[in-house]
């Protein structure tokens, strides 16, 4: 993909794709991964594909960063008694494929096998 062509999570914002809204306002959207790695598995999304990864945007708008700490953090409290994983991958060889900054929201039976 070219840098200038949309992620496929800027495509899920403009619902020129479809995935499973969890929750939404102006400024995040939350979706459920598809393919799960564990009971609870949802995305937390800034709108904007600004920043590629957490470090851009803890540096560039941290208070958007707290907003998607505190929408992941009201998820897990709805789905999963307030107790999760909150992962942000960062860079290929960590296992990041999307570059538009998204944390993985993790919940439920969680145990060493299904680190993601
Ligand atoms: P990363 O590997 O970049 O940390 O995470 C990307 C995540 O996005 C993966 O867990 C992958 O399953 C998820 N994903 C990729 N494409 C789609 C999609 O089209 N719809 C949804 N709902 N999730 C996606």
């Amino acid at each position: 993909m070219s840098s200038t062509e949309p992620s496929v999570f800027s495509k899920i914002i403009a619902r020129e794709i479809p995935a499973t809204v969890v929750a939404e306002d102006d400024r995040v959207i939350a979706i459920e991964d598809i393919e799960p790695k564990a009971p609870v598995h949802v995305l937390v999304i800034p709108k904007t594909e600004q920043y590629r990864d957490v470090t851009e945007l803890a540096a560039g708008d941290p208070e958007l960063l707290a907003h998607v700490v505190a929408t992941a953090r009201r998820i897990a409290d709805e789905r999963a008694g307030g107790q999760f994983r909150l992962v942000f991958n960062t860079g290929e060889a960590a296992g990041q494929t999307v570059f538009h900054v998204h944390a993985h929201v993790l919940a439920g039976d969680l145990h060493e096998g299904n680190l993601i």
